[in-house]
């Protein structure tokens, strides 16, 4: 039984490719790694079709089988997965302490060290209008899916530093980006401001919001867009739209417990998977506002999962 009695190595909190990732090393390093997989197991991934960034798959590969793959590898390491969600933490203050781990189901571990990949969320608008075309023209991650666009015209709803980066990136390969801006301004830092200025194939839209989406097949082929100074409304010929109003990291949990930043990313330091607690590590987009792809992700959950056997061994040297 690896509840209440043992001490584990390392449990990994998250199931997308961070925390498979992370599972594979540390499998591999003989920790016995339990994953708790969260309410979505295999993460954002298993809400897309294609990916075809990810370095190995030349002819891509759809999201859930992706982590189908991840998982099957974890496994095959003697990664222990169960499907449950951490409720609670409570952690040690001093290298070599004890951490704790409870879930909804009333679990409880112990544990030498975790590393933490609970991820993030892409805030959409909440209209009925998003689920029935996400996948089919409505997407959060240009970086992810803008290719599908090229030559096309897309819109990029908000008015943050994400949305003037998104739609910087995505003027590159679109033909013209409309961007709706719901204030009379942008809220964008100034850099990314010029940036957006400078750039002809964008079409700043101020004062303008989303109302609804038109299309077959649950394709989307026009946006309707109203001006909510005037209640005016326009109908724009565009077959992406690119939701652009930030993220939410999984971080609630770790609230009071973990240093994060004003908006809930894990800090860690720079070229580390170390939080500020000893024995606590974070990897993937719960760390990483800024990169936010599978691959990095990945990345980060190899470094944990070596942070982490470093950290264990250390102590047994003790
Ligand atoms: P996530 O994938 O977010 O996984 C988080 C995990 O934590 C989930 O398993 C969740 O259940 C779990 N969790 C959360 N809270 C708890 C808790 N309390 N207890 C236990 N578990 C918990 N990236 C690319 O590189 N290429 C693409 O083509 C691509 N397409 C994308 C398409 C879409 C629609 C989306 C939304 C994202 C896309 N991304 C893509 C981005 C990519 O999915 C993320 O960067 C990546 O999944 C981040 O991995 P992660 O392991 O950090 O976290």
């Amino acid at each position: 039984m690896t509840e209440n009695t043992d001490i584990l190595e390392t449990i990994i909190i998250g199931s997308g490719p961070a925390g498979f990732t992370a599972a594979i090393y540390a499998a591999r390093a003989e920790m016995n790694p339990l994953m708790i997989t969260g309410l979505e197991l295999g993460g954002q991934l298993t809400t897309t079709t294609e990916v075809e960034n990810f370095p190995g798959y030349p002819d891509g590969i759809t999201g859930p089988e992706m982590m189908i793959q991840l998982q099957k590898q974890a496994e095959k390491f003697g990664t222990q997965v169960i499907i449950d969600t951490v409720s609670e933490v409570e952690l040690g203050k001093n290298v070599g302490d004890i951490h704790i781990v409870k879930t909804i189901s009333g679990k409880e571990f112990k544990t030498k060290t975790i590393i933490i990949s609970t991820g993030a969320s892409a805030k959409y608008l909440g209209k009925d209008f998003e689920k029935t075309y996400r996948g089919g023209g409505v997407s959060a991650c240009a970086t992810c899916d803008g290719f599908f666009y090229r030559g096309k015209n897309v819109v990029v709803v908000g008015g943050g530093d994400t949305a003037a980066e998104e739609a910087t990136y995505l003027a590159k390969i679109c033909k013209t980006v409309y961007m709706l801006v719901r204030k009379d301004y942008l809220k964008a830092s100034k850099i990314m401001q010029d940036r957006v200025d400078l750039t002809s194939n964008i079409v700043l839209m101020y004062n303008t919001e989303l109302q609804d989406l038109k299309g077959d097949n649950n394709l989307v082929s026009q946006a309707v867009v109203i001006d909510n100074l005037n209640n005016e409304e326009k109908v724009l010929d565009v077959d992406g739209i690119f939701i652009a109003i930030g993220h939410k990291p999984n971080t609630e949990i770790f609230k009071g417990k973990l240093e994060m930043d004003e908006t809930g990313y894990l800090h860690v330091k720079p070229f580390s998977t170390e939080t500020n607690i000893p024995g606590v590590f974070a990897a993937g987009d719960v760390a990483d506002k800024k990169y936010r792809q599978a691959i990095t992700a990945a990345g980060a959950g190899c470094m944990a999962a070596l942070d982490a056997e470093k950290y264990v061994s250390s102590l047994d040297h003790h």
